[in-house]
């Protein structure tokens, strides 16, 4: 447990019905009392005011829950003020609470202290942050299955399986005239490995639904760039998000497509725009490119290719694409064979071949594969790459069986294929990654 109370606001800034201030620690309590003039009480809502303890000032009206440790988000005990949602009244009550002896929380502080004190492990502290930054029904529900702890078991019971082989490799090591029931090393390092791999197999596509598809729609002026855009984005029925891009002027929008988080970023107004020179343009969607996951070229197949359309298509190089042959409403004169990427012909006017682009779109990003959400997936690239070392030393395990090496080598890559599985879940972990997972998060969560 930590000596030290720390207190945030755990709402977003700006102006909202409500706006919670949350303190955890052993002092929560006690700064909550100074504070609030009211009687709090074990998980109930208690009403009443924050009142400067210096001015004995009204602050605002309150409504304030104390939760006793251990029950708890972080296992200690909580406090959440629920104020009016205005930056004044949260400002106020946390510089409040911090005068009193709480400590400013660090990013993700709150979940942070939910892993130190057990109550859930390392991947499910990550799936905490999926969650809030979800932006598909089916991203939600593999963040939320991370934080039950769906990943979190099948990595514990290979554990357990590769632990209780290592006990045994141990035991014949240390009592080598002593009778040790034997078992086959190999099959059950086999037994693993293949379980090991499954999991690793699932990664591409979990990591599509987490992170999304950067997308970037490119093509030569008035090929139908944004009416294309807008057509994919009226398609989607549920949450649309606007963004604001990393590189300026250009447009990113989240549009989801079967459940895929595409983030589209829209150079149509690039290189449209009057006063920036074409090469700048150019040199604008180049990088738009170079970010993308995936490009989606689009053509005007009513026109015959020009160089324009042969200058992206070369920035384009060999990179994932797909080729949008638009305005096919119209008659073709464009020569389009021969382009080494999969082509849909589309209208953004009439709305032709717009559901077979997007399916081609998700095929793509998913790499073919036909998953479903339900299934227990790896959808953070840590728990991948920690994965896939534990592989490795599984593979030397193996090996070093298969060449006859003494156990004591087996042990060695046992015991690191256990450490990657470590760092998944928290067993073994060291402080700067720690630091780096939490960073990611908001101050207040
Ligand atoms: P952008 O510059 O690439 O973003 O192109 P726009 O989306 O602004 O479209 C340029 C022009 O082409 C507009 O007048 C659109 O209405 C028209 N347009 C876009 N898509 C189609 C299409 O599929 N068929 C036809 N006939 N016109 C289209």
């Amino acid at each position: 447990m930590y000596q030290d109370t720390i207190a945030a606001i755990s709402t977003p800034l700006g102006e909202g019905g409500i706006g919670i201030v949350r303190l955890s620690g052993a002092e929560a309590r006690p700064i909550a009392e100074t504070i609030f003039q009211g009687k709090l009480s074990n998980r109930r809502l208690s009403y009443g005011h924050i009142i400067d303890p210096d001015s004995s000032e009204v602050v605002d009206e309150v409504l304030v829950s104390y939760m006793p440790a251990p029950h708890t988000y972080t296992r200690e005990d909580v406090v959440e003020i629920n104020c009016h949602g205005g930056p004044l009244p949260l400002q106020r009550i946390l510089q409040l609470a911090l005068r009193c002896g709480a400590r400013l929380a660090n990013p993700g502080e709150f979940t942070l202290r939910a892993f130190l004190n057990g109550r859930i492990d390392l991947a499910q502290a990550e799936s905490v942050l999926d969650i809030v930054t979800a932006r598909t029904q089916a991203s939600l529900r593999l963040a939320l299955q991370g934080l039950r702890g769906g990943l979190s078991g099948a990595v514990k019971s290979l554990r357990s399986e590769l632990m209780s082989t290592l006990a045994y490799l141990t035991a014949r090591i240390d009592f080598p005239e002593d009778e040790v029931e034997p078992q086959d090393v190999v099959q059950s390092l086999s037994e693993s490995l293949a379980r090991l791999r499954g999991l690793i197999a699932t990664a591409d596509s979990g990591i599509v639904y987490r992170q999304g598809v950067r997308t970037a729609i490119v093509g030569r002026p008035n090929v139908g760039k944004s009416s294309l855009l807008n057509r994919l984005l009226r398609q989607d029925r549920s949450i649309v998000t606007p963004i604001p891009g990393t590189t300026r002027d250009t447009v990113e929008e989240v549009v989801n497509l079967r459940g895929v988080p595409f983030l589209l970023v829209d150079t149509a107004g690039i290189i449209h725009s009057k006063d920036v020179v074409e090469s700048l343009g150019v040199e604008r969607s180049r990088r738009a490119v170079e970010q993308a996951d995936l490009v989606l070229l689009v053509l005007d197949i009513s026109e015959p290719l020009s160089d324009a359309d042969r200058d992206i298509i070369a920035l384009i190089g060999d990179r994932p694409a797909l080729v949008a042959a638009n305005k096919s409403d119209l008659r073709q004169e464009a020569q389009i064979d021969g382009l080494p990427w999969e082509v849909v012909r589309t209208s953004a006017l009439t709305g032709d071949g717009l559901s077979e682009l997007e399916a081609r779109m998700v095929n793509l990003a998913l790499g073919g594969d036909v998953v479903t959400c339900d299934a227990l997936m790896v959808a953070n690239p840590r728990h991948k790459a920690a994965l896939e070392r534990a592989e490795k030393s599984l593979v030397q395990a193996l090996d070093g069986v298969a060449s006859g090496l003494p156990d004591d080598f087996i042990t060695i890559d046992l015991t690191a294929a256990l450490n990657c599985l470590g760092e998944i879940t928290g067993e073994t972990v060291h402080e700067e990654l720690l630091e780096a997972i939490f960073s990611n998060f908001c101050v207040g969560k």
